[in-house]
């Protein structure tokens, strides 16, 4: 069986620097696959790819049995592809409902979008609670949050996160963390982008450690978690 996502020799370039220099991997239905590397390795300009933000200079990426190359972006959120960005993105002005209502825009099943309306805020119930307050007077980890939610309610096949722990504390690293998980144990198959390669290898049933725009390792997140060089480079023991 093809996997859900498949990408294949993938380049991409700005101007003449290029960022991603050939990378192939994939991820199956129902998987948690982690990107991990050092700061501009390719990971955020690999998700913007797919998501169609970046042109590729070559390759081909395939998502659910079609070829995405060339597709507008708003068409592949209707695909079945939402990004939750780097940075977070939300609308500060907004409300957090206002936001949510966002990431559904392209839904016409109104009752359906409801329906993941009120799954979201189970999952997040500070959201819940906040959900007429303007989105900017929320913490960085609520934020994140919010960021994630929002990817749902497009309702995707496949979730991606680019690094969902950034500038967060531990404690509300730890809820991300555990939610991708509780997301995982529902079925929602996640590319999840981090430069905290523990916390995402131990979620990952595949991992893929990216240097300068190559892939240099992959394995299950298990095995990462256990090579030497990985545990030198990315976790921080000598
Ligand atoms: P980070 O965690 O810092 O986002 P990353 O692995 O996601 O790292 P990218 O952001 O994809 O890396 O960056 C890959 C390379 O492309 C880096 O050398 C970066 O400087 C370069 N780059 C990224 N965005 C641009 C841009 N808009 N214009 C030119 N070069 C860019």
């Amino acid at each position: 069986m093809m996997p859900l996502l498949e990408v294949e020799g993938l380049r991409v370039a700005y101007g003449k620097i290029e960022a991603v220099k050939g990378i192939s991997f994939g991820v199956e239905a129902g998987e948690v696959v982690t990107l991990i590397g050092t700061n501009g390795a390719g990971k955020t300009t690999t998700l913007r790819t797919l998501s169609g933000l970046l042109k590729p200079l070559a390759g081909k990426i395939t998502f659910d049995g079609q070829v995405l190359n060339g597709v507008p972006a708003h068409k592949i959120v209707a695909m079945g592809l939402a990004h939750s960005p780097e940075g977070r993105r939300i609308f500060p002005r907004l409300s957090i409902e206002e936001n949510l209502a966002l990431g559904a825009f392209l839904r016409k099943d109104t009752a359906a979008v409801d329906g993941d309306l009120q799954r979201v805020y189970e999952l997040f119930p500070i959201l819940s609670e906040r959900r007429a307050q303007a989105a900017g007077t929320l913490s960085g980890g609520e934020q994140q949050m919010l960021a994630m939610g929002r990817a749902l309610m497009s309702r995707p096949k496949l979730l991606m996160l680019d690094e969902p722990s950034m500038g967060l504390s531990p404690i509300m690293m730890q809820k991300i963390m555990s939610t991708i998980a509780e997301l995982k144990a529902g079925g929602t198959t996640i590319l999840l982008v981090e430069q905290n390669a523990q916390a995402a290898l131990s979620l990952a049933d595949h991992g893929h450690v990216m240097e300068i725009g190559r892939i240099s390792l992959s394995g299950t997140g298990q095995e990462l978690m256990h090579d030497e060089s990985v545990r030198k480079a990315y976790l921080g023991e000598d």
